[in-house]
């Protein structure tokens, strides 16, 4: 059977998940994410303590990735303790998105680890994994308003993820209709207002951009972001 890879399906399920979630700021934390759907992230220093879930060669796996999903007995991520962390926080979204996207339940057979990768799976996990750490609501908002804010740390990718975001956000765009994307931004509203006042030190939302401090009352509190 041939697999289509379905973008569309991979900025939706993104979408709802940070609806969900409720992200605080950015970067993204995918530890986070697992830790709320109950999905355990295991350091390969410590599988040993997990002989049962070794039903092929982590290890060896683990050599070229940094992150491999363990589907039995239960789902849990392995990733390399040594992981360059921006490389690992795109390869944890990657396989949360095998998870969340139901890639195991669906297609057991593509996604049994002694076969070579599905492109079409694969390429649909990136997919979730770029509109997790930088959806494409709030990469527009920031690049809109902060330009210079826009780049590749601030999401906590990589150079080749942060130029992949971009080479496919007119694509992911056309995804996310506009009651997906104010969803997108309500939950990252109070990052994206967030102001500190100069005189006083104190950090808060500035909801009705008054341009004002709410506690001392100075005028043109920095921006955080
Ligand atoms: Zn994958
Ligand atoms: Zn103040």
């Amino acid at each position: 059977m041939n697999v289509q890879p379905e973008a569309g399906r991979a900025v939706r399920y993104a979408c709802a998940v940070l609806a969900d979630c409720r992200p605080a700021s950015l970067p993204m934390d995918p530890c986070d994410l697992a830790a709320r759907a109950g999905i355990l992230l295991v350091p390969l220093s410590r599988v040993d303590n997990y002989p049962l879930w070794v039903p092929y060669d982590i290890f060896d796996s683990l050599r070229t990735a940094c992150a491999v999903t363990v589907s039995y007995p239960a789902f849990c991520i392995v990733f390399r303790d040594d992981a360059d962390p921006e490389r690992l926080r795109f390869a944890l979204f990657h396989e949360l998105g095998h998870i969340f996207m139901n890639h195991y339940r669906d297609f057991p057979d593509i996604m049994d680890p002694s076969r070579p990768d599905d492109p079409a799976l694969e390429a649909e996990a990136d997919t979730f994994a770029l509109n997790m750490a930088a959806p494409v609501p709030v990469v527009d908002v920031i690049r809109y308003n902060r330009p210079g804010q826009a780049k590749s740390a601030l999401f906590g990718l990589n150079r080749t993820a942060w130029m992949r975001r971009l080479a496919s956000i007119d694509r992911d765009r056309s995804f996310v209709d506009e009651d997906a994307a104010n969803v997108v931004l309500y939950a990252f509203r109070d990052y994206l207002l967030g102001r500190r006042c100069p005189a006083c030190g104190k950090t808060f939302a500035d909801e009705e951009q008054t341009n004002r401090c709410p506690f001392c009352g100075a005028e043109n509190p920095d921006w955080i972001l």
